[in-house]
């Protein structure tokens, strides 16, 4: 007799399992975790959203992974084993409590950073970062949005942390991918929405209440401190946010001006420059063109920080991304004095190290200056990168001198 079909999303193992080609398991041979929907010869009765053995169209099983009816990326494996129901539910609590405990090797003089990083704690589409007593937390995938395993989370969150508010951020766009309902965003677990988190002994707001979201990127933990290390002078941080870098850069620069094209963000800017004691100036404009007026103008700075969105969404974009990096950067290098300091960033994933330092190379020519790079950065610590997963490694930072 057939055991009984479990309702879908319901069960984190299945009985169905799905069937992948050769090449999708030269794939997962490679050590990256995805299987794409072109190399699904089968998945016949099984649910979205189930937790499913994964076997090769010779037979062999590869072991459990997080199926996805929807995505490209149908499959996210999480484990070589078969896992029963009772099996996958205790390695979801132990791969969080092992999550847990990495940051608390890595991260130092923080309140405030990843505490899960999807694939890189192998916890497929599950981003769950710490903002002092507060937890935001994103589900990006089928498997992680059922209710059992929701709940799973939630627990095992409240009890490693403790926290006196759970939010949930919902990225409505990446729930029509999944197919998944539409959600609320808000509180998962305890009562607070807003707080005050700290990294590097700067304080910041964190606010989870829809329309006056505050946060960080906290992927520039650490970059913030570098910066902080090298700057003097008149600094600028152009693509400012809420402050990461001008807020490190005030105690040791003789003025800040921060730039974004968002109201709000600066808005949050200053009053996060408050909470520590500070001013700071800001301007709201589009970085491309008061960069161009400022250059035109001849306007000089000692440290100019480039931390633009992801230029490159897909990697048809790189070839345009490269050329906005390279204005932007082309810019700030006429604009540095003399022994100035660059920072420059990238987070756009397609936009390879090599790429980003061959465009910065070029850039450097084309202003007559020489750049020398003291530091080459990444991603802060607790956003690992998972070796065998090239997607794990987006951010690039560059720090140097420029003569
Ligand atoms: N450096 C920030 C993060 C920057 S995120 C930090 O560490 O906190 C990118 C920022 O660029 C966003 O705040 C967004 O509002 C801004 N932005 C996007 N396009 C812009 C443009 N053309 N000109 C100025 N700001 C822009």
């Amino acid at each position: 007799m057939r055991p009984p079909q479990k309702a879908p999303g319901q069960s984190p193992a299945a009985e169905k399992y799905i069937v992948i080609s050769a090449r999708g398991a030269k794939r997962l041979r490679s050590g990256h975790p995805w299987v794409y929907r072109s190399d699904i010869v089968s998945a016949e009765g099984v649910p979205p959203g189930v937790w499913a053995e994964v076997r090769e169209v010779s037979g062999r099983s590869w072991g459990t992974a997080l199926y996805s009816s929807s995505s490209q990326i149908a499959v996210r494996m999480l484990s070589a084993e078969t896992l029963s129901d009772e099996q996958g539910q205790a390695l979801l609590r132990q791969r969080i409590r092992e999550a847990v405990e990495l940051r608390r090797r890595v991260v130092r003089n923080a309140d405030a950073y990843r505490v899960i990083f999807s694939e890189a704690d192998f916890l497929p589409g599950l981003i769950v970062d710490r903002y002092n007593d507060v937890l935001s937390l994103q589900i990006l995938t089928q498997a992680m949005d059922t209710d059992r395993v929701r709940q799973i989370i939630v627990d095992e969150l409240v009890r490693h942390f403790s926290p006196a508010g759970v939010v949930e951020r919902v990225e409505e766009h990446i729930r029509e991918l999944e197919q998944l309902p539409p959600r609320l965003p808000g509180l998962l677990h305890g009562q607070r929405l807003e707080t005050v988190f700290s990294i590097n002994g700067v304080r910041f707001r964190f606010s989870g209440l829809e329309g006056q979201k505050t946060g960080a990127f906290l992927d520039q933990r650490e970059n913030y401190a570098a910066a902080a290390r090298y700057a003097w002078g008149q600094a600028l941080d152009v693509f400012c946010y809420q402050g990461g870098f001008a807020l490190h850069l005030l105690p040791v620069c003789d003025a800040v001006t921060g730039v974004d094209s968002s109201r709000a963000a600066l808005e949050a800017a200053e009053q996060n420059a408050a909470l520590n004691g500070r001013e700071m100036e800001w301007i709201e404009a589009n970085a491309f063109d008061l960069l161009k007026d400022y250059a035109g103008a001849g306007r000089k700075f000692d440290t100019i920080v480039l931390d633009p969105p992801a230029f490159a969404k897909t990697r048809r974009n790189v070839p345009a991304a490269l050329r906005g990096y390279k204005e932007l950067n082309l810019r700030a290098l006429k604009m540095l004095r003399s022994k100035g300091l660059l920072v420059t960033c990238s987070c756009s994933y397609h936009v390879s190290e090599a790429d980003f330092l061959q465009m910065l190379a070029s850039a450097a020519l084309d202003a007559g200056r020489q750049v020398r790079i003291i530091e080459r950065r990444s991603q802060a610590r607790d956003h690992p990168i998972l070796l065998t997963m090239p997607e794990s490694q987006y951010l690039k930072c560059v720090v140097a001198i420029v003569s």
